[in-house]
């Protein structure tokens, strides 16, 4: 149990209260009581007592466009790269050799990095190609997450970025197929705007 004490609150409720001086008890990922510091009680001694002076606690924030492979390229691509040349020059061959290893390992970093900065659900902006190996990182990771696939029927792409329209489409059904197992992301098709069901709480 954690305890965060006499912080300014953002509540964001639904009276939209902003607490100068409130408390937050967490218990395991469950957030027990917000409210004014003088009227949270913790059941019992908390493990740990949080001095919230000085710092503002918010909700999680939400990142609605998130490229994680991207995290893996970070400082490789040069300044001065006209930006028509990015895709089909860098990143589209990048994506190409991408393995299902490196595209969990870059969800890992990235939600690390998103953890850290306050952010606790994020949209994949469907760059993908292993939602599967993905979703396992995001339940590691303990956040909320609506994942995307690659999904364009360019035939002129290099490797693993070719495919037919039957094959993008066959790829993303397989893809919803399994989304059913999963606890803390769902998936999306190339526009995580446009239909994608909510992540689960
Ligand atoms: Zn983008």
């Amino acid at each position: 149990m954690i305890l965060v004490e006499h912080a300014t609150v953002i509540t964001v409720d639904a009276l939209r209260r902003v607490l100068a001086d409130g408390s937050v008890l967490v218990d395991g990922s469950r957030i027990l009581h917000v409210g004014p510091s003088r009227e949270v009680h913790p059941p019992r001694p908390p493990d740990r007592v949080i001095d919230g002076r000085r710092l503002v606690v918010t909700p999680g924030f939400v990142d609605t466009h998130v490229h994680l492979s991207e995290h893996l390229n970070r400082g490789l691509l040069l300044d001065d790269i006209p930006v028509d040349r990015y895709l089909p020059d860098w990143l589209i061959p990048l994506y190409a050799v991408m393995t299902a290893e490196d595209e969990q390992h870059a969800a890992l970093l990235a939600g690390i990095e998103m953890i850290r900065t306050g952010t606790t659900t994020f949209c994949e902006a469907g760059t993908l190609f292993d939602t599967s190996a993905v979703a396992d990182a995001v339940e590691r990771l303990g956040m909320r997450a609506i994942l995307g696939r690659w999904t364009w029927d360019l035939e002129s792409g290099p490797d693993r970025m070719r495919q037919t329209t039957a094959e993008a489409l066959a790829a993303n059904a397989a893809m919803l197929g399994s989304w059913a197992r999963a606890t803390g992301w769902c998936a999306a098709g190339r526009s995580c705007s446009a239909s994608a069901p909510a992540p689960r709480s």
